[in-house]
């Protein structure tokens, strides 16, 4: 009698069969008692590609157990559930020479003992094989395709903002969108909005807590702008690019205007902003990496003695930082922000203001035409319409023109912050103080580039004369 084993592997060229592990063992067995072996044991595999490289432990202990001799017969669904390539077919077919096991599917006898059922066995895998390429770059296709009509692209959890249908908006979470939208276009840091919402019990759609990257991403999406992006798919999720091609007016309605997400997707992207660091720190210190020291230029950082706050020029070994400048940091916060917001109160820097954060003059726009004309001749350099120099010639000037357009919007990103603020000087204060460490950072940034503390005066408490402004004009 023969001692049969199962094999059954899951992967997702079969999903849509509704081909699970247990299916698969069920009918396996049932084959084993038609053919009356006896079954030794199951062995299941968990594979998400039909011809991917990823190891399969079961199917390498099937193969030992069957050189050990103590398996003769294997029992499967069909071909392609066992081998992945005509390579790995050949070796099961050697080893059923050799070792005299007996192959039964339940899709159909295979002999592999026989010159027929080889040639059977082979066709079926190599059709298997190419069913999946083929699928394959028929998903891609479609992929493309539905980006470009603006279509809804299924799969995943749903987007945040949007239903199941992905496009019914749900107000409710539509609101946290405006709201995130709103706070860090003024200039307030991923973490801090993401703090606040886990204060707030706010979830994002799989019920988990809001985290910088996560926040990031949405914010970035041309998705809640009511517009398709189309992103080139890449091997794993994680590698994916911020930033698609938007490629049409999509299906769904608008949660944030084309304006505004324009703006969040250069400010968001641009790499000088490095977002992680952002999130390790949670800065409580306002002037940390504005203030400079006096002596020997470096940054300052908070650091307290005996308990009370203070901002030092740090001294790392090995470094220029001298250690020599120290000030208190309740009275450098209240002094920076009391010369920051009498600078807010004056009506040159008011007209300063309204002009940097005011209209864009379609730049989003033109930033947006460069990017899809340099996507443009990425593709006829794929196609080979273009030779290499000659892409790289067309794409100078446009890459020129992108830097200047990009820098000009994130200029204005930077100055926004302070649209609200001039010109209501009686109430200023008032706001601050209702303000988070990372909103009053926003305001301060947008109108100083940095503050030196010169060295004390030892005769002196508190000299406001120490603090030289370097006023962003
Ligand atoms: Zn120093």
């Amino acid at each position: 009698m023969r001692r049969a084993a199962i094999y059954c592997r899951i992967s997702q060229d079969r999903e849509g069969a509704g081909l699970g592990v247990a299916r698969q063992e069920a009918d396996c067995r049932a084959l084993i008692g038609r053919k009356g072996w006896v079954m030794v044991d199951v062995y299941p595999d968990n594979d998400v590609s039909a011809y991917s490289g990823a190891p399969r432990p079961a199917w390498k202990r099937l193969l030992a157990d069957i050189e050990d001799g103590t398996i003769d017969a294997i029992a499967c669904w069909h071909v392609d559930r066992l081998t992945r390539s005509p390579r790995e077919l050949e070796n099961v077919i050697d080893l059923a020479d050799r070792r005299g096991v007996e192959l039964a599917t339940v899709t159909g006898e295979i002999d592999l003992a026989t010159p027929t059922g080889r040639l059977i066995a082979r066709m079926l895998g190599a059709a298997a094989r190419h069913e999946a390429e083929h699928k394959a770059e028929r998903q891609k296709r479609q992929r493309r395709q539905s980006a470009e009509a603006g279509k809804v692209s299924g799969g995943g959890t749903r987007p945040y903002g949007y239903a199941e249908d992905r496009i019914t908006v749900i107000d409710e979470e539509a609101e946290v969108i405006c709201e995130a939208a709103r706070r860090v276009l003024a200039g307030e840091s991923l973490s801090s909005v993401c703090r606040e919402f886990r204060k707030r019990d706010i979830m994002t759609s799989t019920r988990g807590h809001w985290v910088p990257t996560t926040l990031r991403r949405l914010l970035a999406s041309a998705r809640i702008s009511g517009r398709r992006e189309h992103t080139p798919h890449s091997a794993s999720e994680s590698t994916r690019p911020l930033l698609g091609v938007i490629v049409a007016d999509a299906v769904w309605p608008a949660i944030i205007s084309a304006t505004d997400s324009d703006r969040l997707r250069t400010l968001l992207s641009d790499p000088a902003r490095d977002f992680r660091a952002q999130a390790a720190t949670g800065r409580t210190y306002l002037l940390s990496g504005i203030l400079r020291c006096g002596r020997c230029g470096w940054r300052m950082n908070g650091r307290p003695r005996s308990g009370v706050p203070r901002y030092v020029c740090p001294n790392v070994p090995g470094t220029a930082s001298c250690g020599g400048v120290a000030t208190n940091a309740a009275r450098t916060d209240e002094h920076v922000r009391d010369m920051v917001l009498t600078a807010l109160d004056s009506p040159e820097l008011a007209k300063r203001v309204r002009h940097q954060a005011g209209d864009d003059d379609g730049l989003a726009e033109d930033v947006r035409a460069d990017e899809e004309q340099l996507e443009e001749l990425a593709q006829a350099w794929a196609a080979r319409e273009i030779s290499r120099k000659e892409w790289m010639a067309a794409r100078a000037p446009i890459d020129a023109r992108l830097e200047k357009s990009r820098a000009q919007l994130a200029r204005m990103s930077r100055a926004s912050p302070l649209l609200g603020f001039i010109g209501t000087a009686e109430e200023m204060v008032n706001r601050w103080e209702a303000m988070n460490v990372s909103q009053q950072r926003a305001i301060i940034s947008a109108t100083v580039r940095t503050v030196v503390v010169g060295v004390a005066n030892p005769r002196k408490r508190w000299d406001p004369d120490r603090f030289t402004f370097d006023w962003i004009a």
